[in-house]
């Protein structure tokens, strides 16, 4: 058993439960919805985001992993509002999600740089997890990065290299944003492997978006959890080949690898009523469609409990186990 921080402070990873590995609870660009969205009313949103997550709550899912980190909107004030209304876990990630050049801030500082000095990077990621984010006391508990179809740019390796260096430092285990279809799990493994990352402590993101099996089985087979975390995007892989690939993983020895969830939030700046527009893209959706589906197609309890309480719980322990152990 390991001690997990939450919102609420530490869990014991034994009560963390069934978990949702990837979801946000309010996505935006912070600069955008201050000057063009003069409709955002901060007491609405939080309120209906404490409203949707007790809903998740009880449909049985007591944690989400809340992945929204700098460039994304990350705004710990407003998200404490939010959990102080639900009974839900909450496990926030530091890290910087960009799929080209670092934030502007981090351009001129650091080795080599105009102000030549220790990354500052990886020192904020170590501070959000050691000491708390933006003076609230609220740690991280996830690392999160992103590698998307342009590749390993400049900006997305420094971003993954400082990442990596806040893991040696604190433990703390990886949550990676990919691209499925260009494969990018694979150079996110090679980049942390180099970095000294066990790469059993790390996620690959929006392996659900993909039914290549050959590419999710190399992932697993190098010891990374697959993130089958985008259900309800529909227009990317249907549900029935989203969970048809989860069944051919599993029969194939896997089911220690599986994670799900949705990648969805509450409210997005991203569609005019801050909602998405797919129907299916909620945090019930897994409880409602996901798991009935599971079971039609031959999955036990346990199996299910496996993937929604186990896998997530090693992720945590093992990580700082292994952390201990160094
Ligand atoms: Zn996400």
């Amino acid at each position: 058993m390991s001690k997990v921080e939450t919102m609420r402070g530490p869990v014991d990873s034994a009560n963390l439960g069934n978990v949702l590995v990837h979801e946000h609870v309010i996505l935006m660009d912070l600069e955008y919805v201050e000057n063009y969205r003069l409709d955002f009313d901060e007491a609405t949103v939080v309120d209906r985001a404490a409203q949707e997550l007790n809903a998740l709550k009880a449909a049985g899912i007591d944690t989400i992993i809340d992945l929204t980190v700098l460039g994304l909107g990350r705004h710990i004030k407003r998200l404490a509002k939010v959990a102080e209304k639900t009974d839900l876990n909450i496990i926030v990630a530091t890290g910087v999600y960009t799929f080209k050049d670092v934030p502007k801030p981090f351009e001129y500082v650091g080795p080599g740089l105009m102000i030549d000095r220790p990354d500052p990077m990886a020192e904020l990621f170590i501070q959000d997890i050691t000491v708390g984010i933006a003076g609230t006391g609220i740690k991280a508990g996830e690392l999160k990065c992103a590698i998307d179809e342009p590749g390993l740019t400049h900006g997305v390796e420094r971003v993954m290299r400082n990442i990596a260096a806040a893991y040696r430092a604190t433990g703390t285990p990886i949550s990676v944003h990919t691209a499925a279809h260009h494969q990018m799990g694979l150079v996110a493994q090679q980049v942390f492997a180099e970095e000294g990352v066990d790469l059993r402590d790390v996620i690959i993101g929006h392996c659900g978006d993909t039914d290549d099996l050959d590419y999710l089985m190399k992932l697993a087979d190098q010891g990374s959890m697959l993130g089958m975390d985008r259900f309800g995007i529909n227009v990317i892989l249907s549900l029935e080949k989203r969970v048809g690939t989860i069944i051919e993983l599993i029969k194939r020895g896997y089911i220690d690898r599986i994670t799900l969830s949705h990648d969805c939030s509450s409210w997005m700046d991203m569609f005019p009523s801050g909602k998405t527009p797919m129907p299916e893209h909620s945090y019930l959706h897994i409880s409602q469609q996901v798991i009935p589906a599971l079971r039609e197609a031959g999955l036990s309890q346990g199996q299910i409990d496996q993937m929604f309480v186990h896998n997530p719980r090693r992720h945590f322990e093992d990580a700082a186990s292994r952390h201990a152990a160094r």
